[in-house]
C-alpha cells in the first residue's frame, strides 16, 4: 500500500493530519491511533507501519494530543479537517488519467472506534465528493462492532488477520484485507479457510514496476465490490514496513496460538463468528451478495 508524506496543502490538528500523497492524486488523513485503534489489532504498538516509519514521528504527537480524548473526540477532528479542505472545491488531480477529482484515503493511521465516529466520516466523504472531490475508502478493524451501513458511500474493508475472517467479514457486508506473512504467489492465491482469492496488493507486487502502481491508479479497494465478483475476492497484503520482521512474527505467533487454544479455528470461523455468519445471512446479507453476483453475470 503505497503512502505520501510531503506536501504544500499538509493541514495538522491536535489530534489528526490531513496529507496529500506523493505522486498527488488522493489526501491522506491520520487520526490518533491510540485513542482509537482497537486493542483486538494485533499489530497496535507490535509493528504497526504508520507507529514505524516515517510517519512514526507525527503518530507519537497525535498520540500524546489525544490522550484523555475520546475515539469520537478524535473522529469529529478528522471530519473537520475533511469539511474545512477545499471549501471552493477539490483539485482535479485525481483519478486514472489525473484530471478527476482527487481521492480520500481515510486514516491510514487511526480507525473509527464506533459506529458514530464511522457516520461522522461518511458525512465528511459525502462532503468531499459534493465538493468535487473523488472516491473516500478505508480500513478497519472495528469491523465486527459498527455495522456496515455506517460508513454509508465510504468503500470500507475489513482488516483481517486469519482467512477464516474474511468470510465472517463478509457476511457483515465488509470485503476484507488480509495481512499474510509472505505471499505464496504473486498471482492470486487461497487460502485453507476461505473460499476466497486473495489478490496480492499490486502495489507491493508491482511498486518497482516501471510503471509504478498506485491506489489510483490500481482502484481496487477504491471502487469495486469485491464481494459481487463470480468468485469473491479479498485483497492481501504481505508484511511490510521497518517492522516487517516484527510483522511477520507476530502473524506466525498468532497462528499458532489459534491453533493452539482453539483446533475448530482451523477448520472454520470461530463459535461466536460463526453465530454472527449465521445471523446475517439471515438478515440478508447473503441474498444481497447473491443479487449482485447474478448481476454481474449478466452485466459482465
Ligand atoms: S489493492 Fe490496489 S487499491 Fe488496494 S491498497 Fe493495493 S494498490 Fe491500493
Amino acid at each position: 500500500m503505497p503512502f505520501g508524506m510531503r506536501d504544500s496543502c499538509r493541514k495538522t490538528s491536535v489530534t489528526c493530519s490531513l496529507v496529500r500523497s506523493t505522486p498527488p492524486g488522493y489526501q491522506l488523513p491520520y487520526a490518533a491511533i491510540g485513542a482509537t485503534c482497537t486493542e483486538g489489532c494485533v499489530f497496535k504498538s507490535k509493528g504497526c507501519f504508520v507507529q514505524t516509519s516515517l510517519t512514526a514521528k507525527m503518530a507519537r504527537a497525535q498520540d500524546g494530543a489525544a490522550r484523555g480524548h475520546s475515539p469520537l473526540d478524535v473522529m469529529r477532528e478528522e471530519a473537520t479537517l475533511i469539511n474545512r479542505a477545499y471549501r471552493n472545491g477539490v483539485p482535479q488531480d485525481g483519478g486514472r488519467d489525473g484530471q478527476r477529482g482527487r481521492d480520500l484515503r481515510l486514516h491510514v493511521g487511526g480507525d473509527v472506534g464506533s459506529a458514530e465516529g464511522a457516520e461522522l466520516l461518511a458525512e465528511a466523504a459525502r462532503g468531499w465528493r459534493v465538493r468535487k472531490g473523488g472516491v473516500s475508502w478505508t480500513y478497519t478493524h472495528w469491523w465486527r462492532e459498527v455495522p456496515r451501513s455506517a460508513f454509508g458511500e465510504i468503500n470500507v474493508l475489513a482488516s483481517v488477520e486469519s482467512p477464516e475472517e474474511i468470510e465472517v467479514a463478509a457476511a457483515a457486508g465488509y470485503p476484507a484485507a488480509i495481512t499474510v506473512d509472505a505471499f505464496p504467489s504473486r498471482r492470486a492465491f487461497e487460502l485453507p479457510g476461505s473460499s476466497f482469492r486473495l489478490i496480492p496488493c499490486p502495489a507491493e507486487v508491482r511498486g518497482d514496476a516501471e510503471e509504478r502502481v498506485t491506489c489510483v491508479s490500481c482502484r481496487l479497494c477504491l471502487d469495486r465490490d469485491l464481494l459481487a465478483l463470480k468468485v469473491p475476492r479479498a485483497i492481501a497484503f504481505e508484511a511490510h514496513g521497518p517492522q516487517a520482521a516484527k510483522v511477520r512474527d507476530t502473524l506466525i505467533q498468532l497462528r499458532r496460538s489459534r491453533s493452539a487454544a482453539a483446533p475448530q479455528s482451523l477448520r472454520g470461523p470461530r463459535r461466536e463468528d460463526a453465530m454472527k455468519l449465521r445471523e446475517m445471512k439471515i438478515s440478508g446479507e447473503g441474498e444481497r451478495r447473491e443479487a449482485a453476483a447474478q448481476k454481474e453475470e449478466r452485466h459482465p
